[in-house]
């Protein structure tokens, strides 16, 4: 019999596989983990496509053949990069700084720029954390919450960031 591996880690499962979705795990952490990753990619690229879109772009000339391939040469290079983490720089970059993510030096992908930006991001994301705590901590009332928020053009919900 042809050894069966688990999708998420790869490793052979030697005893009977945990099965989600008609697709073996070693276990239900595996599974978990790789649901929550397939909903990552979802939500970045929901995320890449809602940037084109509000910039003027069609849902048919977003080249997500170049998005992909860029990507996957970004997590080559960066391994700890996750999908959760990438949206986030994303972000920063569009949300927070706007930083032209259409101008030449883009290369036609939005995600020309993204390593460049990535620890600037997560020193933001660390800060913010800290400002996050520290109105949690003080109980200021919604009203200063708000304002906070407002600052920001978007407010960024609590996602798992894993590493930052
Ligand atoms: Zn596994």
């Amino acid at each position: 019999m042809a050894n069966i591996k688990c999708k998420y880690c790869n490793k052979i499962i030697k005893d009977e596989p945990y099965k989600y979705k008609n697709t073996n795990y070693c276990g239900e952490t595996c599974a978990n983990l790789h649901e929550k990753q397939k909903k990552n990619r979802v939500a970045l690229t929901d995320y890449i496509q809602e940037i084109y879109l509000e910039n003027g772009y069609e849902k048919d000339e977003i080249n997500w053949t170049l998005i992909t391939s860029m990507l996957k040469n970004i997590q080559q290079e960066h391994k700890d990069w996750n999908d959760a983490q990438i949206r986030y720089v994303l972000f920063y970059m569009y949300e927070i700084i706007q930083v032209n993510l259409f101008d030449e030096k883009s290369n036609g992908s939005i995600l020309a720029l993204l390593p460049f930006y990535f620890n600037e991001a997560r020193d933001f994301c660390k800060k913010q954390k800290e400002i996050k705590d520290a109105v949690n901590e003080f109980e200021f009332d919604d009203e200063v919450i708000v304002i906070k928020r407002n600052n920001n053009r978007r407010y960024w919900d609590d996602i798992d960031i894993g590493g930052l």
